[in-house]
């Protein structure tokens, strides 16, 4: 499934991903057709798969990128703030902001620094306002305790896969607000959305399981 969505440039693979059904949320679409993967992945950008961004980190494949935004994107309405664990290369945390217009603002946090400066070369090379703005910002911290500065977070979107859900990131969740967290090991991961509600109630419910590490 994923393989065949695989594009000759951007919005090549991002048409291909919505023929595939593996994006249907408009907003969705036209955040993916506005952030060009080319300028995040110094390889095959425009393949539907994982690619070596160093430092023992990959960017995630496009259908993993599509999944997290089409879950969290009733919490990435126009002046939302969203939270961005393990930011990589940046092009997530670069479609949130896209989400979540000119007064939203999108945070992503790696523990790797020089991870954090390639995200902002690259957010530099494509959205460089952003930066600009403060309507994205990068910093360098662990983020398995969230990023207390700057919460609560309308959502929270986790890339890299934990061994548990971290008490600290749901705390961090406004009421209400959603998380999307890759839970698991190299045995196997499943995809969790953790859901705190108006009243603060607390639902967790695994989506789908990924065998391939992202
Ligand atoms: N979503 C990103 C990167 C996914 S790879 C992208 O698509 O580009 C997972 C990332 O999580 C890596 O960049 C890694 O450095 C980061 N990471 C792993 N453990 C972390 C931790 N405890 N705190 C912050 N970042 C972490």
């Amino acid at each position: 499934m994923a393989w065949r969505c695989s594009g000759i440039s951007n919005p090549d693979l991002i048409n291909r991903m919505d023929q595939a059904k593996l994006i249907s949320n408009p907003t969705v679409k036209a955040a993916m057709l506005a952030v060009d993967r080319g300028h995040y992945s110094r390889f095959k950008p425009y393949e539907d798969s994982p690619q070596t961004i160093g430092h023992n980190s990959t960017i995630s494949a496009p259908h993993m990128h599509a999944a997290a935004l089409e879950s969290l994107a009733p919490f990435l309405f126009p002046g939302a703030k969203a939270l961005d664990v393990g930011s990589g290369s940046g092009y997530l945390t670069v479609c949130m902001a896209e989400m979540v217009g000119p007064q939203g603002r999108a945070v992503g946090v790696d523990h790797i620094p020089e991870l954090v400066e390639l995200a902002k070369q690259n957010t530099k090379k494509d959205h460089p306002e952003f930066l600009q703005n403060n309507r994205v910002s990068f910093y360098t911290a662990d983020g398995r305790v969230g990023f207390p500065q700057d919460a609560p977070y309308d959502c929270i979107h986790v890339g890299a896969a934990a061994y548990k859900l971290h008490d600290k990131l749901v705390e961090q969740l406004k009421a209400p607000g959603r998380m999307f967290i890759p839970v698991g090991d190299e045995g196997g991961q499943a995809i969790y959305v953790v859901d705190k509600d108006k009243d603060g109630n607390i639902t967790k419910k695994k989506t789908m399981d990924v065998w391939v590490m992202f």
